[in-house]
């Protein structure tokens, strides 16, 4: 039957999300939220996931997870990084092109946990020894979901990703062109080539909408 075929296939998706988690050292609290699978649920799968993988060297988590902004901007490192994850996420489609607090609530969900998983894998592949856990990747993306304190925006010289304050004056620079500022004030006028962030390449959705005749009649 159509109905029970439907929840098969989302029971299974829930399940596939969850131990992408669970690989991805999710905290049980942020499985729960992004699977609706119960406490209990979880617990299981993630015994029966380390009996069928007994190579998985895996950490649990316990207590909060990540609150402080100020970790993605403390030093160059994680806020290259985090502008990496955070355009990977857009490329990806987790995170959207504007800030949308609205989505807040609605925002854990198997469709997007998905996306997520996919630009964090793709994050870990850029950068194998990054410095963003998963659990720092979701804070990082609701946080710029929200857009209260960060946004992903550009540098003011050369374009490239950067995480933004939201309530700083003056659009910031990347490092490249920081460096090249205060060792050239003069020179910073001068087009240079910045290399851009590589991102692998992904299938994008074509997005070319069908030529629709409209009569001239149609109001
Ligand atoms: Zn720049």
């Amino acid at each position: 039957m159509r109905v029970s075929d439907d929840r098969y296939s989302r029971d299974r998706l829930r399940f596939d999300i969850a131990v992408q988690f669970i690989q991805h050292e999710a905290r049980t609290r942020t499985i729960r939220a992004w699977t609706g699978l119960s406490d209990d649920r979880i617990r299981k799968l993630y015994r029966s996931y380390l009996r069928d993988w007994r190579g998985a060297r895996l950490t649990r988590h316990r207590g909060k997870s990540p609150q402080q902004v100020a970790f993605f901007m403390r030093t160059g490192r994680a806020r290259q990084e985090a502008a990496l994850l955070a355009s990977l996420c857009r490329l990806l489609g987790a995170l959207p092109p504007l800030p949308a607090p609205e989505l807040a609530r609605s925002l854990p969900g198997l469709a997007r946990g998905e996306l997520l998983c996919r630009a964090y894998e793709a994050y870990r592949g850029l950068v194998p020894d990054g410095v963003i856990s998963f659990e720092h990747a979701v804070f990082l993306l609701t946080t710029l979901v929200l857009g209260e304190e960060l946004t992903l925006g550009g540098c003011r010289d050369c374009g490239a990703a950067l995480l933004v304050d939201r309530w700083s004056l003056r659009a910031p620079r990347c490092p490249l062109c920081d460096a090249d500022h205060a060792q050239a004030p003069l020179a910073a006028a001068i087009p240079v080539e910045v290399p851009n962030v590589e991102v692998p390449n992904v299938d994008l959705p074509n997005v070319d909408l069908p030529n629709v005749d409209v009569p001239n009649s149609a109001v």
